[in-house]
């Protein structure tokens, strides 16, 4: 009997490695679809840099399905809604796509399953946006890990069991005549220049990365100044790459290079946050909303709007956290070790709630994510699972003076500082004649350190924690 199967992309946007695209692409004729969702454009959590990251990777993805015969299909509007028109016009007996952890992702997808079962669709759902799942991956006693160094064991055992290959790209059947598609829409107007999208381009930056980088990536990962870390986020959030590709070339190179064994491991474990983040979201929904344990809802925050702004803009004068927030607002992505800093300055030392800073974070990065996003914040604000303890807090002065000696960093975002001497310019406020155009510390980190020590301690208190 001829079949017809539709393949619905969403964070999966590449033709390699991908499940649900080869299950669907078993069938004699294929719609790839990709639905443009309001919320996703316009939405309160939406923001540029990622849009248009998104609308370039869709361009993309279009170029690669015509190449190999196919097209893509694209229309606007509410998910189930078009999903339940294009499978009424078509005919299609299959709907594929590839699993989402997130809890409004996974209320979406509820009512399209039902859209489709309702028709007599069969629905094929794969596990494409990770390599493991969160019950994929349990402890002793069958439940899902809520800490990171035994969830990474495990994690590497079940993976040693069951070694992940990745997929090739599928022979893509035709699409049927007749389907229409909308045009892409034109991207939003942002400044920010973006890293190239699409698949060919993240193959292009894995290679590159475990060619040049990734043997000293244990020892430079930290260091903001270096081009040390893959920038492979904003692939990874819309799947352009799979996380599953970047474990198995890792482990391949760790294999035939033992100099670089140590750095493909470390940044092996690195991908394993992302995973562990997904798998804490889509265990614990409530994280989206309130703090992973209970007790930290008690903190009472600063409404402090003119602290907010100034750690928005990136003139709280902690050089930093400032250069920081500037690489944020120029380039949509931010380093590691410099997210940590930001995000501890804003709940410990400005002491404003980690939802506003979260939010923040996730309407300005390309790379935006619900999990990690969530997990990074409120491993920042020690109210999440194996988050850093609540009473150790970051020095802004002491981890710029560790991470970027010289003040490579800070320059490069805060040019203020430019003839600041390197001993000063992680403190300018101490130098003999401090730059005039940058601004004075907005707060005293002593005194600010003892005031969150206190409020963290009553919280427990009356979270029951003495
Ligand atoms: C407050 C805060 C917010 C964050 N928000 C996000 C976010 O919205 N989206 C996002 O992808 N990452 C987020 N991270 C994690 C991390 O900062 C970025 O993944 C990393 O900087 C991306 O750069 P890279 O691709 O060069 O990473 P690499 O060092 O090359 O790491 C490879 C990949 O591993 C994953 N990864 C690395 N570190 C982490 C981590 N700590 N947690 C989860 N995954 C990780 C990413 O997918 C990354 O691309 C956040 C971290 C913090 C502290």
């Amino acid at each position: 009997m001829h079949s017809r199967s539709v393949h619905w992309f969403r964070h999966d946007l590449r033709l390699r490695d991908n499940q649900a695209l080869a299950a669907a692409a078993e069938a004699d004729e294929l719609i790839a679809l990709f639905v443009l969702d309001d919320a996703l454009l316009e939405g309160c959590r939406s923001g540029a840099p990622r849009v248009r990251f998104l609308l370039a990777s869709l361009e993309q993805l279009a170029k690669d399905l015509e190449a190999r015969g196919s097209r893509l299909v694209v229309r606007r509007g509410d998910p189930a809604s078009e999903v339940a028109r294009l499978l009424d016009e078509t005919k299609a007996d299959r709907l594929c796509f590839g699993r989402s952890y997130a809890p409004a992702a996974l209320r979406r997808d509820e009512r399209v399953r039902a859209v489709a079962t309702k028709r007599g669709v069969r629905v094929v759902e794969t596990r494409d946006h990770v390599v493991f799942e969160s019950r994929d991956v349990l402890s002793q006693q069958d439940r899902p890990f809520a800490v990171f160094t035994p969830y990474r064991r495990a994690w590497l055992r079940a993976f040693e069991a069951e070694p992940q290959i990745p997929l090739r790209a599928p022979k893509l059947p035709p699409t049927p005549a007749g389907v229409d598609s909308l045009p892409l829409p034109p991207p939003p107007a942002s400044p920010i220049e973006l890293p190239v999208a699409g698949e060919a381009a993240a193959a292009r930056r894995l290679s590159r990365f475990l060619e040049r980088s990734v043997a000293d990536y244990a020892r430079s990962r930290d260091f903001p100044a270096e081009d040390a870390t893959s920038r492979l986020s904003p692939h990874l959030r819309f799947g352009t790459i799979s996380a599953r590709s970047c474990v198995h070339l890792a482990r391949e190179i760790a294999a035939i290079d033992p100099k670089a064994a140590k750095g493909a491991n470390k940044w092996i474990d690195e991908l394993l946050w992302r995973e562990f983040y997904c798998a804490i979201l889509k265990e614990n929904p409530h994280v989206t909303r309130s703090s992973h344990r209970s007790e930290y809802d008690a903190i009472e925050w600063n409404d402090d709007e003119e602290g907010f702004r100034a750690w928005c803009e990136g003139r709280t004068g902690y050089p930093i956290v400032d250069a920081g927030m500037r690489q944020l607002a120029t380039t949509g992505w931010m380093h590691n070790r410099v997210r940590m800093i930001a995000a501890s300055f804003l709940t410990k030392d400005l002491l404003v709630d980690w939802r506003r800073g979260e939010e923040f974070f996730y309407r300005s990065l390309v790379d935006g994510d619900p999990a990690s996003n969530n997990g990074g914040w409120q491993w920042a604000a020690s109210t999440g699972t194996d988050a850093q303890p609540y009473f150790r807090i970051f020095n802004p002065v002491s981890q710029g003076e560790r991470f970027d000696p010289a003040g490579r960093y800070v320059r490069r975002f805060v040019p203020e500082l430019e003839d600041v001497d390197d001993r000063f310019v992680q403190r300018p406020w101490e130098a003999p004649s401090p730059p005039r155009d940058y601004p004075a510390p907005i707060v005293s980190h002593h005194e600010r350190r003892i005031q969150a020590l206190r409020r963290y301690e009553a919280a427990r208190e009356r979270g029951g924690r003495p």
